[in-house]
């Protein structure tokens, strides 16, 4: 298992100097902590958890979403309600699990499923000529799009250093 945190940190409370710093520089937060202490707690009965890799946790205004390796994502809904809603309590927000993926495109499909992406573009946005993906969308999937541009923004930035807007046609 791979935490954002050391794992022997988070069971013994204890803090080593590398991750103090990372708390300290704002790398992660006390979320990190809560979360991490959560699944090693939920590991002892559910095994299959020791094999997931939480890389990063992002919270927005509307949800906390927790970066796992692909492939885990499946694991973690495998773990259950009863551990679904002790994260969610603790972080008192909904609580989303996305995979990791290079490929941005991807990684948008897999955040706006069951709507799906027409076409994705990459954009210079003057007069900076900050990036940005325009994704279009179905006119017919404008209600399966949950997640607002704001949200894919803040969720895709840490990760890919640039963000997203859409539009239905
Ligand atoms: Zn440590």
């Amino acid at each position: 298992m791979k935490l954002t945190l050391d794992r022997i940190c988070l069971s013994t409370n204890d803090l080593c100097l590398r991750c103090s710093k990372k708390l300290k520089n704002g790398e992660v937060t006390k979320l990190d902590i809560e979360v991490g202490k959560i699944i090693i707690q939920a590991a002892k009965q559910h095994k299959f958890l020791n094999s997931i890799s939480l890389e990063k946790i992002i919270s927005t205004k509307n949800a906390v979403y927790l970066l796992v390796k692909q492939g885990d994502k499946e694991k973690l809904e495998q773990a259950g309600y009863v551990f679904m809603n002790m994260l969610s309590d603790t972080v008192g927000t909904e609580v989303v699990f996305i995979e990791k993926v290079k490929n941005v495109r991807k990684f948008i499909e897999g955040l706006v499923s069951p709507a799906e992406v027409v076409n994705t573009t990459t954009v210079f946005i003057p007069p900076s000529g900050d990036k940005e993906i325009k994704i279009q969308f179905r006119e017919s999937d404008r209600n399966k799009v949950k997640i607002s541009a704001e949200e894919l923004t803040a969720i895709m930035t840490p990760l890919y250093g640039y963000g997203a807007h859409y539009f239905f046609s």
